[in-house]
């Protein structure tokens, strides 16, 4: 082994991950299981988080089930008390939960527009928020947000989801100041597409699937274990001088 080789691995470190119910939240959170993680599985159904705790037992992992609503603070914070009393450390938030959906800004109505800011930043920040007080406390800690190409260039019929998501970014750059100093690294992740159940529809239809084919250099979407490998890379020793970055998971997307 070489000095100059950090760790990716993440033994008995508790991680919580948002939305992990399904798609990307699910798959990472059963890849950073595999790294030795504790993992708090949140999600807003306590039986769907239930599902994927069973999931990563099963294979050898460590994890909890808890409820989580990100659209409510009163949620966060009782889950995240939660998770400390019984873990008695939190190191790691990797901020998942979202919503997406096209929509014409013609169309755009207040509840759709509300909808998105309400999980994909609000949700976010007050998940980050909540983390981060038992982080700081210990002076230690990762925020990973999964943010998305979307938040740094325009794609048709994304407007309340681009804007979402490139205040996300935002977040991510003012907490990276904030709290740094205090042990604390924040980041995102920024994916092209990626198959998942939220994209299934989409994705499915060959004509949409082809113009975004496209618009992706390396030639195809994205699979869920390349955002996992990104999620590994900030959240473990590897990561340890990065804040304050949007690392880009997009085949070249945003490259253009
Ligand atoms: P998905 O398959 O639709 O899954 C979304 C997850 O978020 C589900 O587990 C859902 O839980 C959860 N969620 C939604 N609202 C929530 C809330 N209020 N509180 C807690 N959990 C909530 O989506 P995905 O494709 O895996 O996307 C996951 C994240 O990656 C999102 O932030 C998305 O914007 C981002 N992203 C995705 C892509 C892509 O192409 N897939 C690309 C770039 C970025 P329920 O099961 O309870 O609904």
């Amino acid at each position: 082994m070489s000095e100059h080789l950090p760790s990716f691995r993440l033994d008995d470190q508790v991680v919580v991950v948002t939305g992990a119910s399904r798609g990307i939240g699910r798959g990472v959170a059963e890849g950073l299981a595999a790294t030795g993680a504790i993992v708090a599985v949140t999600a807003r159904s306590l039986a769907d988080a239930e599902v994927v705790v069973a999931a990563i037992t099963d294979a050898g992992g460590r994890a909890r089930g808890y409820a989580l609503d990100v659209t409510s603070i009163e949620s966060i914070n009782m889950a995240v008390d939660q998770i400390v009393a019984d873990h008695g450390r939190l190191d790691v938030l990797v901020a998942n939960a979202g919503l997406g959906a096209n929509l014409p800004a013609l169309e755009v109505t207040e509840e759709h527009w509300d909808s998105m800011m309400d999980a994909n930043l609000k949700g976010a920040f007050f998940t980050a928020q909540a983390c981060a007080r038992h982080m700081v406390g210990a002076g230690a800690g990762r925020v990973v947000a999964i943010s998305s190409q979307a938040s740094l260039v325009g794609i048709t019929d994304h407007v309340a989801y681009s804007s979402s998501k490139g205040g996300l970014n935002q977040m991510v750059r003012v907490l990276a100041l904030e709290w740094g100093p205090l042990g604390v690294t924040v980041n995102a992740v920024a994916p092209t597409f990626i198959y998942t159940p939220g994209t299934a529809e989409r994705l499915d239809d060959p004509d949409y699937r082809a113009k975004v084919v496209e618009r992706i250099p390396v030639g195809d979407v994205g699979e869920i274990k390349d955002v996992t490998g990104a999620v590994v890379y900030l959240a473990s020793e590897a990561g340890a001088m990065v804040n304050g970055s949007i690392l880009t998971v997009d085949g070249g997307w945003t490259a253009q």
